[in-house]
């Protein structure tokens, strides 16, 4: 597969729009994750939220640019980026490690999640080839059907913890 050199992507309303391009010092298609755990739940309102990590420089334009963009500090310096007018959930990011943000791959536009190249260029995005959050959180039957990944780490009190099988 030729995965695209970009892929484009933006809230419902339209009234934010975003690109993210190739970089040399990042993967590839970008890496897929999914969280589980319930704040992510709530802001996404679906069971399961995925994300693509990218850096800051790959998106163009940046988000904070966005006249509709707002931000909401979930916890002590981690940041939910949303569009204030249609709500939805954007992006995530951390002032522990400002090199990477999370994009929540919903929001990536419906010709490269479901229609280019048959569906391989979705199938690239959507499948955790990186790191799966919180899946003791999941639903027994139902969330844990989506695997896949390296590891599964949650956050602990001394910062991450791989998931004990
Ligand atoms: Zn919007
Ligand atoms: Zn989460």
């Amino acid at each position: 597969m030729a995965f695209p050199n970009a892929i484009t992507g933006g809230c419902l309303c339209g009234s934010i729009r975003y690109s993210i391009s190739a970089s040399g010092e990042s993967p590839w298609p970008p890496q897929s994750s999914a969280c589980q755990c319930t704040m992510c739940r709530k802001w996404t309102s679906s069971l399961i939220a995925q994300f693509i990590i990218v850096l800051p420089a790959q998106l163009s334009p940046p988000f904070h640019t966005q006249e509709t963009f707002e931000e909401y500090e979930s916890s002590p310096g981690r940041y939910r980026g949303f569009c204030k007018r249609c709500g939805t959930s954007l992006v995530w990011r951390s002032t522990d490690d400002g090199s990477t943000v999370d994009v929540f791959l919903g929001t990536v536009d419906e010709r490269w999640l479901v229609h280019e190249d048959e569906g391989k260029v979705g199938q690239a995005l959507g499948r955790p080839n990186g790191t799966q959050f919180w899946m003791e959180n999941a639903i027994p039957g139902v969330t844990d059907l989506m695997k896949g990944g390296k590891e599964f780490l949650r956050e602990g009190e001394d910062g991450w913890e791989r998931k004990k099988e």
